[in-house]
């Protein structure tokens, strides 16, 4: 585009130029033509009036000789005429006057010659046309009385009778002409010849070329024959320079004189003027190529800059439009700045949509001044923050999120901005709720007895530890049962290890409808054993609810020889009191444990209370 623009723009300048250089051009030559041709006209006026001045001097001299009679005074009369014609008549040499053989009769000179010119063509040419008595005017020839060129004008003399009475004659001096022309020919480069019109060189500044026959040149092969005066284009026969040739023929003599002017010199102003020109178009030519070389530089600097932009800005588009996270830019007013289109599967709003809502607008109302404040509290000392929380979707369902958020600060940019990557990671939170909810499966399994369903001893030890230390802070008591099922490895060894397994399950069944508090815990501690934890209980309530468990068991019926009732009973040993520093786990365990022995030894199918503290000595068998 550039190279088309530049190239129009010095193409037209160059056109506008050159346009200029050839109409100066035409017009230095129109100048210097109307000047060539006026000085042509000036110089054709003056050589017919030169020659003008020789034929009235011709004519005036013929008179007087035909008038006067041929005494010596007359002759002697004569020849002072024509002296005085000669002398006063510059371009005149001599005047002669031929007699009817050829002899000089009277003459301009001193005295005159003892010549005969009764050969030459002019005197021929006279005697044989006696009907011609114009003045004629003859080539140039070399004058036999000086020996310098010399042009004559001629005239017949005629008798009153009509009969050849001689010539009259003017040698007009050529260099007359000759010297009045250089005045004209000054610079050298402006030729004025002298031509007869037969094509002979009368007058011309080099003496060589006097005489020479120009009947070959367009001048008197064409134009002469179309009109008595012109102007055009020469290559000069004198020199072979190309001139402006400008020409004129002479009304009433057989005369042409033309002026050459070399074109060179006419040129020779336009030249410079050209020169200017040229010089000037160059330089603007090169300011002009230089500004386009600097746009061009630039405009590509520019392109590529364009181009790396544009790859980059498809680079980060990219990235932003195709991972699975939404990356989104907010100021710190939480207006957002910008939203990747991945926000569209995240929350069922186009980013168009969205981009005009607060960043907050859908965050859940539990979340919110949360989120808040945390990008609140974000700046130049802290800049990144990873939060979680409930947003809303277009379809009024909530999902997790996990946003990542770090506090840019632009050094070109005047504020700052939050750029954050959002994601949904409620996948990741059902997973994680799946496997809370598995460890506490676990964990219950992991407490639970398989054989009964009960909880197991270490569930029971758990329970006890937390249940004991609630009742030191606050004070109250707590009791323990300890439980076995009496003679249960005859029943094993009569019924089976299987009806064993079911009898324990029955038993466990019983005891756990024994407990109406929520608090209330039964365990099986391990083989027939079972343990029960009565939290704000005291030994002396437990003792009853202890009662009650026995007698639930009793009440199953569950047939056993081996045993003294006949009937699948338990014994039980009961330890209960406050959980004060005299106190622990272990200790109230041990107590119900000796209780527990108590009652087997006491014939079994009974409860027995261990004292309050801590000793076993002051056992108190129930009942
Ligand atoms: P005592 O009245 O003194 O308690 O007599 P006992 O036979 O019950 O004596 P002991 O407590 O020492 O016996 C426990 C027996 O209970 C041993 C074992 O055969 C039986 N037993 C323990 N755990 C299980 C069990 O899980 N299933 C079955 N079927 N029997 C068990
Ligand atoms: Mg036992
Ligand atoms: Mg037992």
């Amino acid at each position: 585009m550039i190279v088309v623009l530049l190239a129009f723009t010095l193409a037209s300048f160059w056109a506008l130029i050159a346009w200029k250089g050839m109409q100066e051009r035409a017009l230095a030559f129109a100048k210097a033509g109307s000047e060539t041709q006026g000085l042509t006209h000036s110089l054709a006026q003056h050589a017919s009036k030169s020659f003008n001045a020789v034929a009235l001097a011709l004519f005036g001299a013929g008179q007087y000789i035909l008038h006067s009679d041929k005494s010596a005074r007359a002759s002697a009369e004569i020849n002072d005429l024509l002296a005085q014609y000669a002398k006063n008549i510059p371009q005149v040499r001599e005047i002669g006057v031929l007699a009817e053989n050829g002899d000089w009769m009277f003459s301009s000179f001193e005295t005159v010659p003892a010549v005969n010119n009764g050969d030459r063509d002019y005197f021929r040419y006279h005697r044989d046309h006696p009907e011609d008595e114009t003045p004629r005017i003859s080539e140039p020839l070399t004058s036999r009385v000086t020996g310098r060129p010399t042009l004559l004008m001629t005239q017949r003399l005629s008798n009153p009778d009509g009969s050849f009475g001689g010539v009259i004659f003017a040698a007009i001096d050529l260099a007359y002409f000759r010297s009045f022309y250089a005045e004209f020919e000054a610079d050298l480069n402006r030729t004025v010849t002298l031509m007869k019109t037969n094509g002979k060189v009368l007058v011309h500044r080099r003496d060589d070329q006097v005489g020479k026959d120009m009947t070959g040149t367009a001048l008197f092969s064409g134009r002469l024959k179309d009109a008595g005066t012109g102007l055009y284009s020469i290559v000069s026969p004198f020199d072979g320079r190309t001139k402006q040739f400008a020409y004129e023929r002479l009304s009433d003599f057989p005369i042409v004189i033309s002026v050459a002017v070399a074109e060179d010199t006419i040129l020779d102003g336009w030249r410079g003027d050209r020169r200017f020109d040229l010089l000037l178009g160059a330089a603007i030519s090169t300011i002009l190529i230089g500004l386009a070389v600097v746009l061009a530089l630039q405009t590509r600097k520019r392109s590529v800059m364009a181009r790396m932009l544009r790859e980059r800005e498809r680079g980060y588009r990219l990235l932003a439009e195709n991972v699975e996270d939404v990356v989104t830019r907010i100021d710190m007013d939480g207006r957002r700045l910008y939203v990747s289109p991945s926000i569209e599967k995240l929350l069922g709003w186009s980013a168009d949509e969205i981009i005009r809502e607060s960043a907050y607008s859908n965050i859940h109302p539990a979340h919110r001044e949360l989120i808040k404040g945390l990008i609140g509290q974000l700046g130049a000392q802290n800049r990144t923050a990873t939060c979680e929380y409930m947003t809303r979707r277009r379809d009024g369902n909530y999902v997790w999120v996990e946003a990542q958020l770090n506090f840019v600060q632009d050094p070109d940019e005047p504020t700052a901005e939050i750029v954050g990557a959002i994601r949904d990671i409620s996948k990741r939170k059902a997973a994680e709720e799946q496997l809370v909810a598995a460890n506490e499966q676990l964990k219950a399994l992991s407490e639970t007895d398989p054989l009964t369903g009960l909880a197991n001893r270490r569930r029971f030890d758990r329970m006890f530890d937390a249940e004991f230390k609630r009742c030191q802070r606050s004070g109250s008591q707590l009791s323990v049962l300890f439980i076995d099922i009496d003679k249960f490895k005859s029943f094993n060894d009569t019924y089976g290890h299987s009806a064993g397994d079911d009898c324990i399950r029955q038993v466990a069944g019983a005891l756990a409808s024994c407990l109406k508090r929520p608090a209330d815990l039964v365990a099986r501690y391990g083989g027939e054993e079972f343990a029960v934890l009565l939290p704000e209980t005291a030994a002396i309530n437990a003792e009853v609810v202890a009662e009650a468990a026995r007698n639930a068991v009793h009440d199953l019926a569950i047939q056993h020889h081996g045993s003294p009732d006949g009937s699948v009973t338990i014994s039980v040993g009961v330890a209960g009191g406050k959980c004060d520093a005299r106190n622990s786990t272990s200790s109230m365990l041990a107590a119900a444990d000796g209780a527990l022995y108590l009652a087997k030894e006491q014939g079994r199918n009974r409860v027995c209370v261990a004292a309050e503290n801590p000793s076993l000595t002051l056992v108190r068998p129930a009942g």
